[in-house]
């Protein structure tokens, strides 16, 4: 039996077979990819369902070193979308059957965002006769107002560890309490607890990074137990302290290739979970998010933010989609689904299988 078939046969994999996975190459990569395709179809049949993003908010009290919107960019023009542009994006997703918005900004903790985001849950949940799911994806929180926008609505949040190596935690983030390891890892339990479907996350190809990292972020975010996951690759902002090491990074192909390997192992190690297709593989290449939905993705977040304030909301160089407004994003996935031969769950929220079986 050859070392490929010998790890699928394993109910478990351990970090050695990850790293092996992880390095696939020819034959063996696109047995990989095809293993991951069918076990998605297999776990959680063949629908891609839509999350309408809206950035809402640039603003962001953390200095992320990776960000383009971290607050030290003095380049950034800082925006607030107002309460109608946010609910008219809502509405948009609403009546054109998405089921679901994400709710992204940058990292607040003051009682008028909290204040702010709780009231928008609860218009959202209005407007749409309590029909839109609502991820969040607004960062480090106390619980107290986790469990306060849990109760006004919101049911997934999405809160990448970024890396789950803490000393390259702190090689990407500032040494100071604002950019805490072990206060993300409580934020993450204080979710659990809260009642949401749990996502997190990492980036593939950052500086100092290396394939035994990547192998230890899929056995954390196992360990972790997560019902959904977004994972993308690392791209480099020139107003970041992480630009200075460009010339040192893995060439984008090979980013783009391993966070495409990340997604298909994470397919075969947590069958069941909501696996996003990240905008950042879009950024490399331009039919990217489809490649990841043949091998193990089944979430698409089509971008529906007002297109004024995209090109403020830029995270990394080459962010795709800043010109094409909600009608053109969704003409655009839809026929590009079609080509991937799944469909797209209009209507329905698609909540982790993961989550519903740990619930039960
Ligand atoms: N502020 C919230 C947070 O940090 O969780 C949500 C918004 S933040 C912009 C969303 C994600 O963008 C982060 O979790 C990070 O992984 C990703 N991101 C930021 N800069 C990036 C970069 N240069 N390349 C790839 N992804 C990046
Ligand atoms: Fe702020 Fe999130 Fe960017 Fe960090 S990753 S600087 S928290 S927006």
């Amino acid at each position: 039996m050859s070392r490929l078939e010998d790890i699928f046969q394993r109910a478990e994999f351990s970090k050695e077979d990850l790293i092996y996975l992880l390095m696939a190459e020819g034959d063996e990569r696109t047995e990989l990819f095809k293993r991951a395709n069918s076990m998605k179809h297999k776990m959680i049949g063949n629908k891609v369902y839509f999350r309408g993003l809206i950035e809402f908010s640039n603003i962001c009290d953390k200095d992320c070193l990776y960000c383009g919107i971290r607050s030290s960019n003095k380049n950034v023009t800082r925006y607030h979308a107002t309460d109608e542009e946010i609910l008219y994006a809502a509405k948009y997703a609403y009546e054109n059957d998405y089921a679901s918005v994400v709710l992204q900004s940058g990292e607040l903790e003051t009682p008028g965002f909290v204040n702010r985001v709780d009231r928008l849950l609860k218009e959202i949940k209005k407007i749409s006769n309590g029909e839109l799911g609502i991820t969040l994806s607004c960062g480090e929180q106390s619980e107290e107002t986790y469990k306060r926008w849990f109760e006004s609505g919101a049911h997934r949040y999405l809160l990448r560890i970024e890396t789950s190596n803490e000393d390259l935690y702190y090689r990407i983030h500032p040494k100071n309490e604002k950019h805490d390891y072990a206060k993300r890892l409580k934020a993450l339990e204080s979710l659990r607890k809260c009642g949401y479907q749990v996502g997190s996350g990492v980036m593939v190809g950052l500086p100092f990074q290396n394939v035994e990292d990547l192998a230890e972020d899929l056995l954390f975010l196992k360990r972790i137990d997560v019902d959904m996951c977004g994972l993308g690759p690392f791209l480099e902002h020139e107003d970041t302290p992480l630009y200075q090491y460009k010339d040192q990074l893995w060439p984008k192909l090979k980013r783009f290739d391993m966070a495409l390997k990340m997604l298909a192992c994470l397919r075969l190690l947590m069958p069941d979970i909501n696996i996003a297709a990240a905008t950042a593989l879009q950024a490399i290449d331009p039919v990217g998010r489809e490649k990841a939905v043949t091998l193990g993705a089944n979430v698409i977040m089509p971008n529906l933010t007002p297109c004024e304030y995209r090109e403020e909301y830029r995270l990394y160089e080459n962010k795709p989609c800043l010109d094409e407004d909600a009608d053109m994003c969704r003409n655009c996935l839809e026929g590009r689904i079609a080509l991937t031969g799944d469909e797209i769950g209009y209507g329905e929220w698609g909540d982790s299988l993961h989550f519903k079986e740990r619930k039960r």
